[in-house]
């Protein structure tokens, strides 16, 4: 394929209350490679947002029972469904995101495994009796308590992963029983619209689900505020979620947020496989992925080899048009997000960085950067860059290297490379981060893990069976024996 196949219409600008809406204002979903446009969706109000909630609402509390068996057929049959249109779901990712058409490939299949695994976590929905005959207090008395829905979720979602983070929203609030209101990321909504027509398909009752493309302070600050919503999954930014942590107040939050991924290299360790997953996990989507590898420590007996090797593999990478099949590297978001991965590579050099390799833009594209010899401070180290951009330096002791990966606002996932396994479970033991993986960057994840951070990087957990337990609640019901 070099070309995308024709632009997929939606059947509506959003969805809410059983019926697909023609845009009433209309957003224009653009193809950040070049400007063309690809797709009118709602704008939507916080009017919208209102009658939307309302609807899901009426349709937890009051709608048919779904029961559980039904809901696990469903989200299979829409497994099945997405893995048979796994090449169109594919082009739609790429089209109005910025993955090149392999990569959208590889999350679409991805996506399948989310959705299969939520059906599968029917089996998981189970309570326990409770242990009433242990206090003399309760005489008399048995009881149990079972998983129940929280009531009606409000997902919002990140324009760098249109369908798997979706899916990790969706997929888990369903199998619990929750009804759910979508607020995708105003740049890619229409992988979300086809996503949620998919569910429809496979069964899902229309009034559980909600989709409402627009603003995050309009459609996103009236979802977090309004007072049906009693959960708030949000994936995004630190300073947004923190945001949306002040609105939501006392309400249920999971907040998955952003990392300035590091890597610790350490003198055994395997340099060759060290550099290719640092150049996947710093250049993957063009670094627009929260467990991006941003920050490398190496040791001082390895650190040249590492950044030959990273280097060279820097400049194999293919960037150019998402539609072609040999491209690895495709656009950011916007020019803005250009511009300012940009800027902040500038800043480093004007401090002293040497750039090895990159160190270019044009337009919607930076080409993928090794920066050496960045001073502490810099804005590549300390904040997330979300774009092309990787630093690698010696490190003067473990020690030291620990303290710099740990010294980060950050705390999302690391990796450590060494054959040494307990040097590998020391280190990992002493970073405070959601996850080390060993012999492997940060950037690695399997959609049914634990998946979160510490620190500015979340709160809570997500991951299909850890999402669904923060999307149910134990309720306990209790018999007082007569007599
Ligand atoms: P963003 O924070 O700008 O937007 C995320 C979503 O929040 C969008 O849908 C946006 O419209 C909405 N939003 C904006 N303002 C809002 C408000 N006031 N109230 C409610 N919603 C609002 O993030 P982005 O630029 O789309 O995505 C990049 C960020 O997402 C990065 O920081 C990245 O690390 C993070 N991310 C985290 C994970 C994870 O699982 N930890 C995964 C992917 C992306």
């Amino acid at each position: 394929m070099s070309e995308f196949s024709a632009v997929w219409t939606p059947p509506g600008g959003a969805f809410w209350a059983g019926s697909w809406r023609p845009p009433a204002v209309p957003l224009e979903v653009r193809d950040p490679e070049n400007g063309t446009v690809v797709g009118t969706v709602s704008d939507c109000s916080a009017a919208d947002v209102d009658v939307a909630v309302r609807g899901v609402a009426l349709s937890v509390i009051e709608g048919e029972a779904w029961p559980l068996w039904q809901r696990r057929e469903a989200l299979a049959r829409a497994a099945a469904l997405l893995g048979e249109r796994s090449d169109h779901f594919a082009s739609l990712i790429s089209r109005e995101g910025c993955k090149p058409v392999r990569e959208a490939g590889r999350e679409a299949k991805r996506a399948v495994e989310t959705v299969r695994l939520s059906a599968e976590q029917a089996h998981c929905l189970e309570g326990s009796t409770l242990p009433f005959g242990d206090t003399p207090r309760s005489g008399g008395r048995v009881g149990w308590y079972t998983r129940e829905p929280v009531g009606v979720i409000g997902a919002i979602t990140p324009y760098n992963d249109p369908l798997n983070l979706v899916a990790h929203k969706l997929g888990p609030a369903l199998i619990g029983g929750n009804g759910v209101v979508l607020k995708p990321a105003e740049q890619t909504p229409l992988t979300a619209l086809a996503f949620v027509e998919l569910l429809l398909e496979a069964g899902v009752p229309a009034g559980r689900l909600a989709v409402l493309p627009g603003r995050g302070a309009t459609v996103g600050a009236a979802l977090v505020s309004h007072p049906l919503v009693d959960m708030v999954s949000f994936t995004g930014g630190y300073a947004t979620g923190d945001a949306v942590a002040r609105t939501a107040g006392a309400k249920k939050t999971l907040m998955e947020l952003g990392g300035n991924g590091a890597v610790i290299v350490l003198p055994d360790a395997d340099v060759e496989r060290a550099a290719q997953a640092v150049v996947d996990g710093a250049f993957g989507a063009a670094g627009q992925n929260c467990l991006s590898v941003q920050r490398v420590y190496a040791a001082p007996e390895v650190a040249d080899l590492l950044l030959d090797l990273v280097v060279a593999g820097a400049e194999r990478l293919v960037v150019g048009s998402k539609s072609d099949p040999v491209t690895d590297i495709g656009p950011l978001v916007d020019e803005a997000a250009a511009e300012r991965v940009e800027a902040w590579v500038s800043q480093a050099v004007e401090a002293g960085a040497t750039v090895r390799a990159g160190g270019k833009r044009d337009g919607t594209f930076h080409w993928p950067t090794v920066l050496t010899d960045v001073p502490a401070g810099s804005r590549v180290l300390t904040e997330e860059v979300f774009g092309p951009v990787v630093s690698i330096q010696p490190f003067g002791s473990v020690d030291a290297a620990v303290a710099e990966v740990n010294g980060s606002d950050y705390g999302l996932q690391a990796g450590v490379f060494t054959r040494d396994i307990d040097s590998a479970l020391d280190v990992a033991h002493r970073l405070r981060v959601g996850a080390v993986m060993i012999n492997d960057t940060g950037d690695f994840r399997i959609d049914a893990m634990p998946f979160g951070g510490s620190k500015h990087s979340g709160v809570g957990r997500e991951g299909v069976p850890f999402a669904v337990e923060a999307m149910t609640e134990p309720k306990i019901i209790a018999i007082h024996r007569a007599g």
